[in-house]
């Protein structure tokens, strides 16, 4: 495990895949908020929708996020601080008027697009619809 880096991980790309094919267009791996630092895995610049890809591990999933027995104390803390800055990201965009969408990696594609593609559609127009 190197650093914190999960771009372009497997659950993701297959929620990619299945948004691109009902017809949604978004950005990957951008700020909403270009003040606020924070890069979402896929943005929705019409209607206001973040959506961040959680790692079971990195974000201290109920399910599956087991620590490891060596370095407890470390990662704990380090767990922690992602879990921690997961919440000042949501609220921080939520108060910027953006619907923050978070998905489990260990969710079923299928679920997390359909929550997705709701909140989307539900939201307005913007960029939406289908350009291609
Ligand atoms: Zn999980």
């Amino acid at each position: 495990m190197q650093g914190n880096v999960r771009r372009d991980t497997k659950p993701e790309l297959r929620l990619r895949r299945t948004l691109h094919g009902v017809g949604l267009r978004y950005v990957v791996d951008s700020a909403p908020v270009p003040e606020l630092r924070w890069r979402a895995d896929l943005v929705f610049r019409g209607p206001r929708v973040a959506v961040f890809v959680d790692g079971c591990f990195w974000h201290g999933c109920p399910e599956h996020g087991t620590r490891p027995a060596t370095n407890a104390t470390y990662w704990q803390a380090k767990i922690g601080r992602n879990r921690k800055r997961d919440q000042e990201q949501t609220s921080a965009l939520t108060a910027a008027g953006w619907l923050v969408i978070r998905v489990w990696e260990h969710e079923p594609t299928g679920d997390a697009a359909a929550r997705i593609e709701a909140v989307v559609r539900d939201r307005g127009p913007g960029l939406a619809r289908s350009q291609a």
